[in-house]
C-alpha cells in the first residue's frame, strides 16, 4: 500500500520531538522535520510507501534530531595544533595564559571602567589601561593599541604620511600574507611610496638622496617572513634615526613580531625588541600582540608622545580600536612580562618554544603504543625527530629541534600521496581535529605544542580509517 509521508504536525506531536523542541526551539525543529520529509518525498516511491505508524514518526523525528545536531555544532572549534608551527595564523596564533583568559571572562560578564576615570567620574581613554605597562616594557614615551598590526601600520602611515612621500628600501617591500602588501597599504593609507636602493642592497645615501620637500617620513619594515642572504646591505636604525632627525622627519619601524624581552634569555635566537628600536632612536614602532608577545590579536604602537597623540586624534583610530576583552587580556599578558623569570612557565607560546627536545621525545614515546594501535593495519607509527618553527613570520630562518610521531601508510607505494592524505583527513575528522603536517610521504604530528595528552589519547578510539 502506497501512502504519502506524514504531515509536519503529526511528527511534531510525537513524544520524541518534545525534547528536540526544548533543546533547539520550535522553529528550527519544524524546519528540520520539513527537510526530513522533503528528503523522503524526493527519495521516490520506495520510501513514499510509508504509513503514519509510530515507527515511521519516530524515524523522522530521529532524522530531524540528527540534522539539528549537525547544524548546531559550532563552526569555530578547538583543534590540536600538531603542525610544529607554534604561532599558526590559520589556527589562531598565540594561546593565552590562564590569567588573560580569566581577565577576559571578568570583563565579558561585567561592566568595566574601559573609558571611565574612577577618581573624577569623567570620561577616560581606553589606552590608559596599557600605557604605563608599555612605557615600562619598551622605554617609549607613549603607547596606543589597535585591532592588529596591519591596522597599526595603516594608521601610522595615514596619520604621519597622508599625501606625502614615504621612503622605504626596495628590500623591505614585503607581502606579509593575504592581501597585506606594503605598496598596497601605502596607497590605501594615502601615502606615496618612494622606493630606494635595490632588493639586496640599500645604503644611507639612497635614503638621503630621496629626501625632498614632499617627504613625510622614513620607514623601515622588518622582513618577517623571509631573509635576504649573501651580498646584502641594509642601514641600521640608529643611522636612519639620525638622518631623519637632521631632516626633521619622523622615522617609523614596523617590527611585526615584537617580543618584549631578549629571547636569548631562554637560549632562543635573538629577535629585535621594540625597546631596542626606541633606544636606537626610532620615533614610532608598530608590532603585533599575538605573535611572539603571546597575547591576544592587537596592534601596538609605541613611540614619541607627540606622534602617539596625533595618531589618537586620527578618526581612523576609532574604526580600528580594540574592545574591552582584548584590553583585559593584553593587560594581563603584559603584567607577566614584569617577571621574566617565571615568564616561560606562564606564557604558553614561550613555554612551547622553550620545550627541550628530550622532553618532547619522551612524550612521543609515551604516546607511541596508543597511536600504533589506533593505526594498526593502515599505517605504521614511529617516533621521529622533526623541526618546529615559531611561525607568523617570527624567527623565519630558525628551526627548533623537536620530536613527533611519523605516521606512514602501509601498502601500495604508488598510492602513497592519496594514502597519507587519507590519514591526515582521518585525524582532522576526530571530535577535536588533529592537525599535523604532511612531509616526505608521512604525516608528522609534532608534539611541541601538545598540552592535553589525555584528551588526545581519549579520542583515538574514534579514529575512522577507510582503507
Ligand atoms: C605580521 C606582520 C604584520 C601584520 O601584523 P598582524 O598583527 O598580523 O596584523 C605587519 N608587519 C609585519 C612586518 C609583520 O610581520
Amino acid at each position: 500500500m502506497s501512502q504519502r509521508p506524514p504531515s509536519v504536525d503529526a511528527v511534531l506531536r510525537h513524544e520524541a520531538v518534545a525534547l528536540l523542541v526544548a533543546q533547539h526551539g520550535r522553529p528550527r525543529v519544524v524546519a528540520a522535520i520539513r527537510e526530513e520529509l522533503e528528503g523522503m518525498r524526493s527519495a521516490g516511491p520506495r520510501s513514499a510507501a510509508v504509513s503514519a505508524a509510530d515507527e515511521v514518526l519516530a524515524r523522522i523525528a530521529a532524522g530531524a534530531g540528527m540534522r539539528l545536531q549537525v547544524s548546531s555544532a559550532p563552526s569555530l572549534r578547538p583543534v590540536f595544533n600538531l603542525t610544529g608551527v607554534v604561532l599558526h595564523t590559520n589556527l589562531g596564533r598565540a594561546l593565552l595564559p590562564d590569567v588573560a583568559v580569566q581577565a577576559m571572562q571578568e570583563a565579558a560578564r561585567q561592566a568595566v571602567n574601559i573609558e571611565f576615570e574612577l577618581d573624577t567620574g569623567k570620561r577616560g581613554d581606553r589606552d590608559r589601561h596599557l600605557e604605563s605597562l608599555l612605557q615600562r616594557l619598551t622605554g617609549a614615551e607613549q603607547a596606543t593599541v589597535v585591532n592588529n598590526n596591519a591596522a597599526a601600520v595603516l594608521l601610522a602611515l595615514n596619520t604621519l604620511g597622508l599625501r606625502r612621500e614615504v621612503i622605504l628600501s626596495r628590500g623591505e617591500l614585503i607581502e606579509i600574507g593575504g592581501e597585506f602588501r606594503m605598496p598596497e597599504i601605502m596607497k590605501r593609507a594615502g601615502c606615496k611610496l618612494v622606493e630606494v636602493g635595490t632588493t639586496n642592497r640599500t645604503h644611507l645615501k639612497d635614503y638621503e638622496q630621496a629626501i625632498g620637500p614632499k617627504t613625510g617620513l622614513i620607514m623601515k619594515v622588518h622582513p618577517s617572513n623571509y631573509e635576504i642572504r649573501g651580498f646584502t646591505k641594509t642601514v641600521d636604525e640608529a643611522s636612519l634615526a639620525e638622518l631623519a632627525r637632521r631632516h626633521a622627519l619622523p622615522f617609523i619601524s614596523d617590527l611585526g613580531a615584537g617580543t618584549l624581552l631578549d629571547l636569548r634569555l631562554w637560549n632562543l635566537p635573538h629577535e629585535t625588541t621594540p625597546a631596542e628600536l626606541i633606544k636606537a632612536g626610532v620615533d614610532l614602532v608598530t608590532f603585533s600582540g599575538d605573535k611572539l608577545l603571546g597575547g591576544p590579536q592587537a596592534g601596538l604602537l609605541v613611540g614619541r608622545r607627540e606622534l602617539i597623540e596625533r595618531i589618537r586624534r586620527n578618526p581612523l583610530k576609532r574604526a580600528l580600536r580594540v574592545d574591552k576583552l582584548r584590553i583585559a587580556a593584553l593587560e594581563a599578558v603584559l603584567r607577566l612580562y614584569q617577571d621574566p623569570e617565571r615568564l616561560a612557565q606562564r606564557l604558553p607560546i614561550l613555554r612551547h618554544m622553550t620545550r627541550k627536545p628530550g622532553e618532547i621525545e619522551a612524550q612521543a614515546q609515551r604516546l607511541l603504543p596508543a597511536f600504533a594501535d589506533a593505526f594498526a593495519g593502515a599505517a605504521t607509527v614511529s617516533v621521529a625527530p622533526c623541526e618546529s618553527e615559531a611561525g607568523s613570520g617570527s624567527l623565519p630562518s630558525d628551526r627548533l629541534q623537536s620530536f613527533g610521531l611519523a605516521i606512514t601508510a602501509e601498502g601500495d607505494k604508488r598510492k602513497a600521496t592519496a594514502q597519507v592524505e587519507a590519514l591526515a583527513r582521518a585525524c582532522r575528522a576526530l571530535p577535536v581535529p588533529v592537525i599535523g603536517r604532511v612531509r616526505d610521504g608521512s604525516l608528522y604530528l609534532d608534539l611541541r605544542c601538545l598540552d592535553d595528552e589525555a584528551g588526545l589519547l581519549g579520542q583515538l578510539s574514534q579514529l575512522a580509517l577507510v582503507s
